[in-house]
């Protein structure tokens, strides 16, 4: 009856779930009590079974299967479906005289309401007034009775309430949005700031020092002063663009730009690669077959592996790290761990979401955009990327990518 495109928030899964187990539980009630205070009315056996089990169904299934839980929007709906067909043949059955019936039709309604979406809401209503212009042409004394006129009174309140209802929820959630996009950019206009001015302050120090040199002898620089100035130079602007890279990768994640460009790669290699460009040799056993092959984009994977390596690098308090390579027929699992600062449990959740950092930018400095950026390039793999950490005794962050047969 719902919406069933979007995939339902963990409360929104608890709400239905209560709302199946309260609609079955009222039904067995409201059987129960029509068996005991109206003996002779039509009621059969099986159909009430059928819809209670409907109800309590739904709601089981729900805590085994994924599937269930993502359509119970759904599901929810059909179970009401089949609960208003049955109280309108009840109607019919019973001759159309039955109030008991229309009283409890109310509070189906009543609950259809409470999570109904605009447009199952429009289809439900259809539903309910061909279903109530059959029986009246059935049962001629409803022709004379407000029957069809009354409900179809209530169907259109409940309409005109729920585009009401809907256009507030829609409002809310914009100006809530809205200013959460306000603080997130406010947030990172803040971070990147900081962390570009590092680079900046430390090359203009260094031409400030240069242009220094220059006026104070005639021939200050030698060749050898020259390459290391340069190549002093150099590592701040690498370290500038990797920034802004960096800036423009989450910018591409948020507009949905990120497309990968795959082709079989050498994994080994990349490591390999990445570990010799950070000067690691010393630090980083690998253990790795030697004639591993994905099919994955090179710069993206090579962006992730460089992320999870620095990090080693950075919080391992340059303690060894071990880099393992594995695969078998399904998945390559890759394992970085160092034996650093570990991470405290309250982070570990974290750390993947934008700007999380488990440290101070006074310890260390960072944009908290690494494990982000690697986790949707796992993501866009079909790929899982998880960690396991103890404060004080290390981190081993595994990616799991699946490969194809
Ligand atoms: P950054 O390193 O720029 O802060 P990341 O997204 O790469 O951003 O990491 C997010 C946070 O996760 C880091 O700030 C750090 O607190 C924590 N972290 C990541 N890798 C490690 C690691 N190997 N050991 C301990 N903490 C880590």
């Amino acid at each position: 009856m719902n919406n069933t495109k979007l995939p339902l928030l963990p409360k929104e899964l608890i709400s239905l779930r209560r709302l199946l187990a309260f609609s079955g539980t009222v039904y067995l009630v409201w059987w129960f009590a029509v068996e005991a205070l109206l003996p002779d009315s039509f009621n059969p056996f099986l159909g009430r079974i059928l819809v209670v089990a409907g109800f309590f169904v739904a709601l089981g299934l729900s805590y085994v299967n994924q599937w269930v839980q993502n359509h119970l929007r759904f599901l929810m709906g059909v179970c009401l479906w089949i609960l208003t067909l049955h109280y309108f043949y009840l109607f019919y059955n019973n001759h159309g005289g039955m109030d008991w019936i229309i009283g409890c039709y109310i509070t189906v309604l009543a609950i259809c309401f409470y999570f109904l979406s605009n447009t199952s809401l429009l289809s439900y209503t259809g539903f309910v007034i061909v279903l109530s212009t059959v029986i009246v042409f059935m049962i001629p004394s409803l022709q004379k009775s407000v029957f069809l006129p009354g409900l179809v009174t209530i169907l259109i309140q409940a309409n005109i309430g729920m585009r009401a209802r809907l256009n507030l929820i829609q409002t809310r959630a914009l100006a809530a949005n809205m200013s959460e996009n306000v603080r997130i950019r406010d947030e990172f206009i803040s971070i990147a700031s900081h962390e570009l001015k590092t680079p900046i302050s430390t090359l203009k120090l260094q031409t400030q020092l240069i242009e220094r040199d220059i006026k104070k002898s005639a021939q200050p620089y030698t060749p050898e002063k020259l390459t290391q100035t340069v190549a002093l130079l150099n590592r701040q602007v690498d370290r500038l663009f990797e920034l802004v890279e960096t800036m423009l990768d989450v910018s591409r994640i948020s507009a949905g730009r990120l497309t990968l460009d795959k082709e079989v790669i050498h994994l080994p290699e990349i490591i390999q690669e990445i570990v010799t460009g950070l000067q690691m040799e010393n630090l980083v056993t690998i253990h790795a077959p030697k004639d591993l092959t994905i099919n994955a984009d090179r710069i993206r994977m090579s962006q992730v592996i460089l992320n999870l390596v620095t990090n080693a690098k950075k919080y391992g308090n340059e303690k060894p790290v071990q880099i393992k390579l594995e695969s078998n027929k399904s998945q390559v699992i890759l394992t970085v761990e160092d034996q650093g600062l570990g991470i405290a449990p309250e982070f570990i959740d974290r750390i993947f979401n934008r700007f999380e950092r488990a440290i101070s930018a006074q310890h260390i400095s960072g944009l908290g955009l690494g494990l982000y950026i690697s986790k949707q390039i796992i993501d866009a793999h079909n790929g899982t990327i998880k960690v396991e950490s103890e404060l004080g005794i290390g981190s081993r962050f595994t990616v799991i990518l699946p490969r194809p047969h």
